[in-house]
């Protein structure tokens, strides 16, 4: 992988910090993992500042050369990190809430993660036992939802009135604006909307 000298640094230092976790450990150093955890644990328990050089210093070239490509795969420099795909990401079925929890079994012991429960997901937004899907899904099952919207529920909603958009192809102008509209608005908006005419709690 080529990178410049100056998007590693930057980017090794956003890993570090935002993203370095025993399991990001594993993806780096495979079967070695345990004991560069091992290393890094002790360090970071010597205080969380500077452990990052230290741990780094304390790496062979070839190590230190993982830890970096790896970082910048996710970085690239930037203070971000790549969002992950809408189909690695779990909502709510009901509300498409990101804010949602399972119970897992863990290795009472090592703490370690072992499988997930059958009866633990819930959703803190609904303070609910919901089934999770995928982001992916729930913005499926909105866009559908919007798609089959009557007019009048359209209108409502944009403010847009479909008499103002004169068209001799049907009511073609009024749909393009309308979509155009509802394109317009990130996730949040769109979930707001689309639980306000689909929640069964009312
Ligand atoms: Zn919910």
């Amino acid at each position: 992988m080529k990178y410049q000298a100056e998007n590693a640094v930057s980017s090794f230092f956003y890993y570090m910090w935002n993203a370095w976790s025993k399991e990001e450990c594993k993806i780096v150093f495979g079967n070695m993992h345990l004991h560069f955890w091992d290393k890094w644990s002790s360090l970071a328990g010597k205080g969380i500042f500077g452990a990052a050089e230290r741990f780094f210093a304390e790496l062979s070239e070839q190590y230190q050369k993982q830890l970096v490509e790896r970082a910048v795969s996710l970085y690239d420099g930037r203070a971000f990190r790549k969002e992950p795909d809408d189909e690695d990401v779990y909502v709510c079925e009901e509300c498409g809430s990101t804010k949602v929890e399972i119970t897992a079994w863990v290795d009472a012991n090592t703490n370690e993660y072992v499988s997930d429960s059958d009866d633990g997901e819930w959703c803190s937004d609904c303070e609910a036992h919901n089934t999770l899907i995928t982001l992916k899904a729930f913005k499926e099952q909105m866009q559908s939802w919007w798609e089959l919207c009557e007019f009048k529920v359209m209108e409502q909603i944009t403010g847009l009135r479909e008499c103002d958009y004169p068209s001799e192809d049907g009511s073609q102008a009024f749909v393009d604006a309308v979509t155009q509209w509802w394109n317009g608005q990130d996730y949040e908006r769109k979930r707001e909307i689309y639980n306000k005419h689909n929640s069964n709690k009312e």
